[in-house]
């Protein structure tokens, strides 16, 4: 079944089609139809929509807080009252279960309300008479036009780790969307029109590789926000950085979780099971990796199956606790994983390969699978699959599950569950990753701090959202003055003194 339903770009506050006579297809994961065609921008296309943003920053930069400030206000009003919508949006071309979907808004809305706080975010400081009549002031001032990349697991969240606070300090923004669930952009597009952004503030460029491009070279954007993988994240970084533009590329993940032999193991099951296979294990935070220490792997694995073979795979919009993954080609691809694990000798526990699903029998369905005696050197260990696959790795130390999460190259996400907090405090100081749980599986930070992983899980220095994503979008002026007085003291070629 196919759909004619065009999903373009957004530029100037309206519907832009673009000249591209490129499309891709864009799918519902729970049926396999063809749900609409979206546009692929030619770099004349991505022009265009950047001249958009470029056109709007001026008046949207001079436009004063209390202004902007109300409109973000807004847009935080409407997307509380109308979330349900780009749920259902997000489930049709993500796949993932209704609740997960509104949980993604939610997290997403947290930093609409944290950039509400933007006059107090960019206050200034100021020295008085820092020397003999001459003041001294630090402000922060927008960039200009940015650019915001995104990847298909998150189409809302993950752009509202960015724009709202981009928006707040005066820029403005060309969002790009992956081309596998392009519509929640454009639903966010005209909701910022309903909330009375002006036209240009924010724009929405669809496309692929050439409008990714031409927003890393074009000298009108001024700065690059990208999720996705490590390879593609290592690309804008490069590229963007070697276009003198400020870059923030957040990359891939392989995240583990420590079971201490102390740990209540209840709780350890429960939290394995949903950050290993909530959202079909499709999120940079996922835990893909158990290390289970010591004598309790067993029992571990015992309560994890239990609670994995009691979980329902289906239609998000129906009763179901996991979703189809976002493809049917990364449906095999993750399937493919699972083989060549059981090729290399790991023990299939929960298999999710020919799972019964509650939907059509197009989907692109996997269920739930649970890997047993992992080691290091398989596929299923050192890849990043993305997919609902949890892998138990066994370790007889504590020292040996520090070594193995420090020797991957990935730093997003940790976990460690015990009872002991000695440990879990040397976990903390010693872990080599960026966010850190402690018998917290999935500790992704709240919008007032920052959201970033270490290794190449991260190219620069900028972490997402809180006071680090208020730096990213601004950049710092300090401003010397000096009100003549009598006593200004004349001609002087020297380099300043203070007196
Ligand atoms: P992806 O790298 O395939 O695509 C991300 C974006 O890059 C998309 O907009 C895509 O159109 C664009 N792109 C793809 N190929 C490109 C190319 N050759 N040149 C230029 N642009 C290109 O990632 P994905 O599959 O959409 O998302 C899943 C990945 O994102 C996973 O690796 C996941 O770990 C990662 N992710 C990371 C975080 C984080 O915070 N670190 C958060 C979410 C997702």
């Amino acid at each position: 079944m196919t759909s004619t339903r065009t999903i373009g770009h957004w530029a100037d506050g309206t519907d832009f089609a673009g000249g591209s006579d490129r499309t891709a297809p864009v799918t519902n994961p729970a049926t396999g139809a063809v749900s609409g065609q979206v546009a692929l921008a030619t770099a004349e296309d991505a022009r265009t929509v950047i001249a958009s943003a470029a056109t709007a920053f001026p008046s949207w930069r001079d436009t004063s807080l209390a202004k902007r400030t109300a409109i973000l206000f807004n847009f935080r009003e409407l997307l509380n009252a109308r979330k349900d919508e780009l749920a259902t949006i997000i489930t049709a071309e993500h796949g993932k279960v209704l609740s997960d979907a509104l949980g993604e808004v939610s997290r997403g809305q947290e930093v609409v309300e944290f950039a509400c706080g933007i006059p107090h975010l960019l206050k200034g400081s100021m020295s008085e008479n820092a020397s003999t009549n001459v003041d001294v002031a630090s402000i922060r001032q927008p960039l200009g036009v940015v650019g915001i990349i995104g990847p298909f697991n998150f189409p809302a969240m993950v752009p509202m780790w960015f724009f709202p606070i981009a928006i707040a300090a005066g820029n403005t923004v060309v969002f790009k969307p992956s081309e596998k669930d392009p519509s929640a952009a454009l639903w966010m597009a005209r909701l910022w029109a309903e909330a009375g952004l002006p036209a240009g503030v924010f724009n929405v460029l669809q496309g692929d590789k050439v409008a990714v491009d031409e927003l890393l070279t074009n000298p009108t954007v001024k700065a690059v926000s990208f999720v996705g993988s490590t390879p593609i994240a290592q690309y804008v970084y490069a590229t963007g950085t070697a276009h003198g533009k400020r870059v923030q590329a957040l990359g891939g993940a392989k995240n583990h979780a420590v079971i201490l032999p102390d740990a209540d193991l209840d709780l350890a099951a429960d939290a394995m099971v949903n950050a290993g296979f909530g959202s079909a294990g499709e999120r940079c935070m996922a835990i893909s990796a158990c290390v289970a220490v010591g004598p309790i792997a067993n029992e571990l694995v015992a309560k994890i199956s239990d609670r994995a073979r009691t979980l329902k795979t289906g239609d998000g919009t129906r009763d179901a606790d996991m979703g189809p993954l976002v493809t049917k080609a990364h449906r095999d691809r993750v399937a493919s994983y699972i083989d060549a694990g059981e090729t290399d000798g790991a023990k299939v526990v929960v298999d999710g390969r020919n799972v019964t699903a509650d939907g059509a029998d197009g989907g692109f369905w996997l269920g739930p699978t649970l890997l047993d005696h992992v080691t290091p050197e398989m596929s299923v260990y050192t890849d990043e699959i993305f997919g609902p696959v949890l892998s138990v790795v066994r370790v007889q130390t504590y020292d040996e599950a520090l070594a193995l999460i420090n020797a991957n190259p990935y730093g997003n996400g940790t976990a460690i569950f015990t009872n002991d907090g000695g440990a879990a405090r040397r976990f903390q100081n010693e872990v080599e990753v960026g966010m850190v749980g402690i018998n917290v599986p999935v500790p992704v930070p709240m919008a007032y701090y920052s959201f970033g992983g270490w290794r190449s899980s991260l190219f620069g220095d900028t972490h997402a959202h809180g006071t680090e994503g208020v730096h990213f979008f601004t950049r710092g002026k300090v401003v010397t003055t000096r009100w003549l007085d009598p006593s200004h003291g004349g001609i002087n070629l020297g380099f300043p003194q203070n007196n």
